[in-house]
């Protein structure tokens, strides 16, 4: 069964039903070590991306394709989007790769509509663009911290599918993965940070106050989610406690959407023969 069938929020998908630690379409000869097995398989999964990867921006380039693809990750902190697009992205040619990031809104952005910044960051014509965090911040932030009205809430929703469903129109697989953890292993990795020098710049305080609000932020969660899951765009729930799962589902995932938009190489209108000659200084 593809990934992309296990992994879809549909109509009665319940965040809280899905086990963290589960590996969800994981094959059976992956028993034994298999930690190393998903490692190997993200290798073999990530060189064919980059062979598509290729394809898609050399279509674009000289062919005149438009499509691209766009990423979307979210996750609470330590949800493992750093490791996402270090393990699995990281595979792929930087040279067609767009990563943004996206933080608490500046005083410039704050001026703007919420998806101002988001257009500004969409990946070029046979790119592979890649958010962490996203547009997704400005539905989930507001509710749980309770700053913009509910019913403006689900107007951004509706502005969300919108966006999204003109974005696949237009040619850009939009693909969302939620990278679902749960809060020990977050306790975990946000200890590790503190004990580790080369980590602690990645620990922000503030990640305590999120953490407290472990609940508000599922139902947050939860209720986007199952909001902007469209057939256009659907969203994955990748669950993320073991990191070998989440880079080898997240391949996987991206594998499946570029086999499918099944890009190819340009065949430029040239005269190969003739042009051989004229390189080899023979042409009449
Ligand atoms: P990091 O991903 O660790 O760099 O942290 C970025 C922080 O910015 C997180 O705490 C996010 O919740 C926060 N953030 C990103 N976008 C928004 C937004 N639109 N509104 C409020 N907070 C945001
Ligand atoms: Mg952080």
């Amino acid at each position: 069964m593809a990934i992309r069938d296990l992994l879809r929020v549909a109509a009665g998908t319940d965040l809280a039903g899905i086990d963290p630690a589960s590996t969800p379409g994981l094959p059976r000869e992956a028993r034994g070590d298999r930690k190393l097995w998903a490692r190997q398989r993200v290798a073999e999964v990530g060189a064919e991306l980059a062979g598509l990867q290729d394809r898609l921006f050399a279509a674009a380039k000289v062919g005149g394709d438009r499509r691209r693809v766009l990423l979307v990750l979210q996750a609470m902190d330590g949800g493992g989007k750093d490791g996402t697009v270090k393990n699995v992205i990281g595979q792929l040619n930087p040279q067609g790769v767009r990563v943004v990031g996206f933080g608490v809104p500046t005083d410039q952005e704050r001026r703007h509509h919420f998806l101002w910044r988001i257009r500004r960051a969409l990946p070029l014509a046979g790119y592979v663009g890649v958010f962490n965090r996203s547009h997704y911040e400005d539905v989930l932030v507001p509710r749980v911290l309770d700053t913009l009205k509910p019913e403006l809430i689900h107007r951004r929703y509706g502005q969300i599918r919108e966006f999204e469903c003109g974005l696949a129109n237009d040619g850009c697989t939009v693909v969302k993965v939620m990278l679902h953890i749960s809060p020990d292993e977050q306790l975990d990795r946000l200890l590790k940070r503190l004990d580790d020098p080369a980590k602690t710049w990645k620990y922000n305080p503030s990640d305590v106050d999120a953490r407290n609000l472990w609940q508000q932020y599922q139902e947050a969660y939860q209720a986007a989610l199952t909001a902007t899951s469209t057939v256009e765009t659907p969203w994955y729930v990748v669950p993320a406690d073991r990191k070998w799962y989440r880079d080898w589902a997240v391949a996987n995932l991206l594998h499946e959407v570029l086999v499918e938009l099944d890009p190819q190489y340009p065949q430029p209108d040239l005269d190969i023969a003739h042009e051989k000659a004229r390189l080899l200084g023979k042409a009449s």
